[in-house]
């Protein structure tokens, strides 16, 4: 008996084969990419089909709405990212959702998710869990509303480095749309030399580089993304 392939499971093997495409062509292990499924808007069941395809990392922008689909997916062993912004208030609630926050953008969310995993810590004395961030640079300030001025990056990276329950990992873009994806090249480099910069002045590996989205993460594979975060090349078009 044929067992149907879900639509989801066929998108997230095109996007395999062109993941495996863009990294021969830029003489990179395919391995060395984490792909971020960006599930907002869809729902728990959406998930579950691109997780049965062996997806393991996910992406949600809100608090309010990954806590309801949450509920649901409590049996899966995924990484569950935070890749939108985050409004203070809402530290407490995101350290007990996400594994990591992939959008951390000020030294005030900082200190208060480092207050909020200190809260969680049982007092047993032992090294603290850290959870893994990576601070969101905003390299078109007309263009884009959220993220780190890059003026304002070594100090925010240094006061995190400061922070016993964040573990600093890397840097994180979105670039403004432009039709042509080849016009956000300059920004995805961008993002590289800041964090090749950043990792001199720190002296503090930072190896991630999240950047690149369905209609460009090719473009963003050639200049050294180890995450692509894509939403509708997986589930389809958002309403
Ligand atoms: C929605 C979203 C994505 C995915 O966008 P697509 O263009 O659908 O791939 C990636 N990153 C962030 C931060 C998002 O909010």
């Amino acid at each position: 008996m044929a067992v149907e392939t879900s639509a989801i499971a066929v998108q997230v093997a095109r996007v395999r084969e062109r993941v495996a495409r863009a990294a021969k062509q830029a003489g990179r292990d395919p391995a060395e990419i984490t792909l971020v499924a960006v599930s907002k808007t869809f729902p728990a069941s959406a998930i579950r089909e691109a997780y049965a395809a062996g997806v393991r990392h996910f992406g949600e922008n809100r608090v309010q709405e990954w806590e309801a689909k949450r509920l649901q997916l409590n049996d899966l062993e995924a990484t569950w990212h935070l890749v939108g912004h985050l409004q203070t208030n809402k530290a407490r609630r995101a350290v007990r959702l996400f594994h990591t926050v992939d959008s951390l953008d000020s030294i005030r969310l900082a200190e208060k998710l480092e207050a909020a995993l200190a809260d969680l810590d049982a007092p047993t004395g032992a090294a603290p869990a850290r959870m893994p961030v990576l601070l969101e640079v905003r390299l078109a300030p007309e263009e884009t509303k959220h993220g780190v001025e890059p003026e304002a990056l070594p100090a925010l990276a240094e006061a995190v480095l400061r922070l016993p329950h964040l573990e600093l990992r890397g840097l994180m873009c979105i670039p403004p749309w432009a039709e042509n994806p080849e016009q956000v090249r300059p920004y995805f480099r961008q993002l590289r030399q800041f964090r090749d910069r950043l990792e001199q002045q720190l002296g503090h590996c930072l190896p991630e580089l999240s950047m690149g989205m369905s209609h460009d993460f090719e473009v963003a594979i050639t200049e050294g993304a180890t995450q692509i975060r894509l939403g509708t090349a997986i589930f389809g078009a958002r309403d």
